[in-house]
């Protein structure tokens, strides 16, 4: 080829490579500044499995990058830094992209470590006749959560054998937990014709996909679910998500007990008595534990908590328009919900927070919610605390020791999540702690 014929092609190359060159440091800057800030908020604890990046494998190609869907990986300095480890939640997606085997997913990190279950290979635990399934055991994301379900239902026939079915007054198997394994563990178990039970905390199924922000696009898999067979799911809205799994228990007649929250396992000799916050405890000769990673909502432990006014995370804020609501916390979550709250025309946001200033929260949710506060979109009432909740108010105690009553439709807690281990520890379930580990 002529340099006349060769010079066209060479200027365009050089200029898509400036081009990218330009465009990529542009995104490394914007990454680079979201890792800082997330560093100085110590927001640096995954909360489950995550990604490591070995550096020296990296060559930042940015392909784990342009494959997590929930941007928590960035670029940093030419390599493939997690810089939201917040928002990871362990699908394995950057992990199964790198095409240098880079990245290793490990559950805690060194500063923290992450309990996981010491299970058998039928996921029983050291206690016989209490199994696991699911993120808790530290299999998470929905189709594999929902296949362990299968999986476990399977593996407690064999490991019972001879031990259903139950006396009259005691189920075979209890399951705790609607989420994708507690819901596919019921199909497996009618299929199975055990005798079952399942409760539920919440008033919903779904699990963590009940609690996903509105339509939310969840990334999945097919999955082979028991009396339903092969499901072909890859992206779908977490609303049709719902959907699907309520038509599945309303096809196979499975009764859920919402409202159910397991307080605490007894052992008997040849069972369990768990016990809720409905009385009367449940008897079965087995139990599986299908209650994720999420933990129990922590409550206020005030006069009104127990009403249907009270709600523990935010998941619609339209639902409230023309309502007077009151968030009570002050971390990420608390200071989301009071900022999308305050954006919406007709609604009042009031945020309460016990103590005198946020300190371990995004910089951005901090700027945010003290320009709505100055232009009056959110009322930020810092060291104060509920002491009452009235249908329609809010009793706020204040500093000084005051108190200020309030006109208030609803109220949102968001003060984090009281983790379900020391229950299981409590017990005898033997856990092992995982710091950065596999
Ligand atoms: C924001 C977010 C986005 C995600 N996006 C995706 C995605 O796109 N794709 C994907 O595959 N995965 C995603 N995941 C992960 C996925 O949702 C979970 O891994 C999966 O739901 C785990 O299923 P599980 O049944 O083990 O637990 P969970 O879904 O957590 O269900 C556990 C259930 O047990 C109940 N429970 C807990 N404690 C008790 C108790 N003491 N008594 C009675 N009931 C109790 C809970 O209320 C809950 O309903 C996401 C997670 C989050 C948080
Ligand atoms: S594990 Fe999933 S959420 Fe976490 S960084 Fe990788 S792709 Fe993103």
């Amino acid at each position: 080829m002529s340099l006349q014929l060769f010079l066209p092609y060479a200027v365009g190359i050089a200029l898509f490579l400036v081009w990218h060159i330009l465009r990529r440091g542009k995104g490394e800057k914007a990454h680079k500044a979201e890792f800082k800030e997330n560093l100085a908020a110590g927001l640096m604890e995954p909360p489950s499995l995550h990604p490591v990046v070995n550096p020296a494998l990296c060559i930042g190609s940015g392909t784990c990058v342009k494959k997590c869907p929930e941007e928590a990986l960035g670029m940093v300095g030419g390599k493939a830094v997690l810089i939201n480890a917040s928002a990871c939640i362990g699908h394995g997606a950057c992990h199964s992209a790198c095409p240098f085997d880079a990245i290793t997913l490990v559950f805690g990190t060194e500063k923290r470590g992450i309990d996981i279950p010491l299970l058998s290979h039928l996921f029983e635990t050291n206690l016989h006749g209490i199994f696991i399934a699911g993120e808790l055991g530290g299999m998470g994301l929905i189709r594999k959560a929902a296949e362990q379900g299968t999986q476990v239902v399977e593996a407690i026939i064999k490991r019972m054998v001879g031990e259903f079915p139950s006396p009259p007054d005691m189920v075979d198997l209890l399951i705790v937990g609607a989420g994708p394994a507690g819901m596919s563990a019921s199909l497996s178990a009618k299929l199975h014709k055990l005798k079952f039970r399942i409760i539920e905390q919440e008033h919903s199924l779904g699990g963590a996909i009940f609690k996903y922000p509105r339509q939310k696009i969840a990334m999945t898999a097919p999955v082979k679910l028991a009396m339903v067979g092969l499901v072909k799911m890859h992206e779908i809205s977490k609303e049709d998500l719902l959907e699907f799994w309520e038509g599945t228990r309303a096809k196979h007649d499975i009764t859920i007990d919402y409202n159910h929250r397991m307080e605490r396992i007894e052992p008997f000799d040849g069972g369990f008595f768990v016990h809720t916050n409905q009385g009367t405890p449940i008897k079965a000769r087995a139990v599986l534990l299908a209650i994720g990673r999420q933990g129990t909502p922590r409550t206020l432990d005030v006069p009104g908590e127990n009403t249907p006014k009270v709600a523990y995370r935010l998941i619609d804020p339209h639902q409230y328009e023309g309502q007077k609501v009151l968030v009570v916390g002050g971390g990420d979550s608390a200071l989301e919900a009071a900022i999308a709250l305050g954006s919406i025309k007709g609604i009042t946001s009031v945020l309460s927070y016990r103590s005198a200033a946020f300190s371990r929260v995004k910089g951005k949710n901090r700027d945010t919610l003290a320009k709505m506060q100055a232009e009056g979109t959110v009322d930020v009432r810092l060291q104060t605390q509920v002491l009452q909740i009235t249908e329609k108010t809010v009793v706020l105690k204040n500093e000084d020791g005051s108190t200020s009553e309030i006109d208030n439709d609803q109220v949102i807690v968001c003060a984090g999540g009281v983790l379900p281990t020391p229950l299981l520890k409590d017990v005898g379930i033997k856990f092992e702690t995982k710091f950065g580990t596999v």
